[in-house]
């Protein structure tokens, strides 16, 4: 049920690990089937057995070393002059795939900055007030296939003219677990009366994931959701009865049924909903192409349109839509695209 995939911008993961080895008894996940594109998203629930693959990425250890910029070593804030004027600008060398990465940019004189990430494009119209610097989130897309990704950025100076900057990201496939999983068919193929309902869900989610506040609302690290350990990382490959389906688009946590889920930072709630796969569904979009999702609520606590502050309660974790348990599943999104939020996230709740 995440929603669909679209360009966007994501936080740096890295490094393995495996859930599995912190959580060695069998858990209960989400069996979440998303399709990009707005296609199709499976979600169910079920205990299930380990990851086969032990070798998952361990994006606990990875978002405590490097919690704002993940990525690898970041092109760190040597002052440039290529064209007229200095700057400062921070992006790492490169990001793995369904991983998001932060850029800095500085430079006195500067009044605006657009940036294009192999066609996703943002325009920052002022620079935080928290840190005086240009701040974005950039998205690779997971499974992308290229090996390297252009940005460009447009400087807007003050009084007039334009700068034009490029850089070049290089792109590296993350090796994410495989999760094989018995589960009823009914959570694998939905009935036909259901697909109308499905594709409404899709491009609901798509438009609430794609429509963004010109605000900057966020900072990282964000703040967890819940206080409950991750059951299932975002990006495991997903073998249901035998048949691969897609990557889960999301990451799941521990959460009993009623209890209170939290936003992981401020912005406005965009989307309140009842979805199939998803269950009761909230979106908030924080600002600058950022949004997060909480899927499968027992209930709600904000309604669309409400402005929220970092850690208000939106709703409440609970076992709705295409699961088999309760738990909370989260996604982020950044331009609209599908990245992994755990590196993002601080390490504990605070
Ligand atoms: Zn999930």
């Amino acid at each position: 049920m995440p929603a669909p995939d679209t360009p966007g911008k994501t936080m740096m993961i890295s490094g393995k690990n495996s859930v599995m080895r912190r959580f060695p008894l069998p858990i209960l996940l989400c069996l979440l089937l998303s399709v990009a594109d707005g296609s199709v998203t499976l979600r169910a629930a079920a205990r299930a057995a380990p990851p086969v693959d032990p070798a998952a990425p361990d994006v606990a250890a990875a978002a405590a070393e490097r919690p704002a910029s993940g990525a690898a070593k970041a092109r760190t804030g040597v002052r440039r002059q290529e064209g007229r004027r200095p700057f400062t600008l921070d992006i790492p060398k490169s990001v793995g795939d369904g991983e998001a990465f932060a850029l800095r940019f500085g430079a006195e004189g500067a009044q605006a900055l657009d940036l294009d990430l192999d066609g996703k494009k943002l325009h920052i119209g002022a620079p935080s007030p928290a840190s005086g610097f240009f701040e974005a989130l950039l998205p690779v897309p997971l499974d992308t296939g290229k090996k390297r990704l252009r940005l460009a950025l447009t400087i807007q100076w003050k009084g007039g003219g334009k700068e034009v900057l490029t850089r070049i990201v290089a792109v590296k496939k993350r090796d994410y677990p495989v999760q094989k999983l018995t589960v009823d068919s009914k959570f694998v193929s939905p009935p036909p009366e259901a697909a109308e309902k499905i594709r409404r869900d899709r491009a609901e989610m798509r438009a609430a994931v794609t429509s963004t506040s010109p605000v900057q609302y966020w900072r990282l690290p964000l703040a967890r959701p819940v206080p409950g350990e991750v059951t299932s990382l975002y990006g495991s490959r997903r073998v249901f009865n035998g048949v691969p389906k897609n990557p889960h688009k999301g990451v799941d946590f521990d959460a009993a049924a009623g209890e209170p889920v939290a936003a992981v930072e401020a912005g406005e709630v965009v989307l309140v909903s009842e979805h199939y796969y998803g269950g009761n569904t909230v979106v908030v979009d924080h600002g600058l192409g950022v949004a997060s999702a909480y899927l499968h609520l027992s209930g709600f606590n904000v309604r669309k349109g409400h402005r929220i502050a970092r850690g208000d309660i939106i709703g409440f974790a609970g076992d709705t839509g295409r699961v088999t348990g309760p738990h909370l599943h989260l996604s982020f999104y950044v331009l609209g695209e599908s990245v992994n939020a755990e590196p993002c996230l601080e390490a504990e709740r605070r």
